[in-house]
């Protein structure tokens, strides 16, 4: 879990393509089978755009999946 959350900080450097600002990791609550939990997901200051890393859309849903067994 760490090493994803490690992994979105590099979307820090990532820009908003409609503001053009720095993205900031923000607690946001997402929906992942069925359930509701709250991750630090880069999302846009100003628009409030959340940006779903490809890691989490991809591949690492199994991390995601770790973490629903450990609450
Ligand atoms: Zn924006």
């Amino acid at each position: 879990m760490k090493e994803l959350m490690k992994s979105f900080e590099k979307y820090t450097k990532t820009e908003c393509g409609a503001c053009g600002r720095f993205l900031e990791l923000q607690k946001t609550e997402i929906t992942y089978l069925g359930s509701v939990f709250a991750l630090e997901l880069p999302a846009c200051p100003s628009c409030g755009t959340v940006f779903v890393p490809e890691e989490l859309a991809t591949g690492k849903m199994l991390e995601v999946e770790k973490i629903l067994e450990d609450k």
